[in-house]
């Protein structure tokens, strides 16, 4: 239940589903019953800690982030149109496995290479024929294997 939606009178808002869908979505990556109220950022349901070494429940965090919260003034998804359009940018980040903000602190990437599991991620410059480190991103290579990821540029 959300928190806006006790003591009162039962009026549909889009944002209850919007609320809704984001619990469920937790349920079935996690693979159990919701999780109470918006707590899905503690220890316990934290998908990131569930899922250590899956970089995509960082996007699925930042997904839910938006809307399983407490108040309603906190939603930034009000809507089903809104929730796919956040949908397809979450999943715009994973298919280009690129890694989020809160990972990088001054340029080093806080979280093992995807491929060897045991490099760490060093700022790359990469040369592909296009301006990679534009708007896309900022490119990362592991200090290991030589793989290359890239991480999120706001
Ligand atoms: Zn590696």
């Amino acid at each position: 239940m959300l928190a806006w939606a006790y003591d009162k009178k039962s009026v549909i808002n889009p944002t209850f589903d919007a609320f809704s869908v984001g619990k469920v979505i937790w349920a079935m990556i996690a693979g159990r019953p919701a999780c109470s109220l918006w707590y899905f950022r503690k220890p316990e349901n934290d998908l990131t800690r569930l899922f250590p070494n899956q970089l995509e429940m960082h996007w699925i965090n930042r997904l839910l982030d938006r809307c399983v919260v407490e108040e309603e003034n906190q939603m930034k998804i009000l809507n089903g149109e809104e929730f796919l359009t956040a949908i397809d940018s979450a999943n715009g980040a994973i298919k280009a496995q690129a890694i989020p903000p809160e990972l990088v602190h001054s340029d080093r990437v806080l979280f093992p290479c995807r491929v060897c599991s045991i490099g760490e991620y060093m700022p790359a410059q990469i040369s592909l024929g296009n301006d990679v480190n534009g708007s896309a991103g900022k490119a990362s290579k592991c200090s290991q294997c030589g793989h290359v990821a890239f991480f999120y540029k706001p």
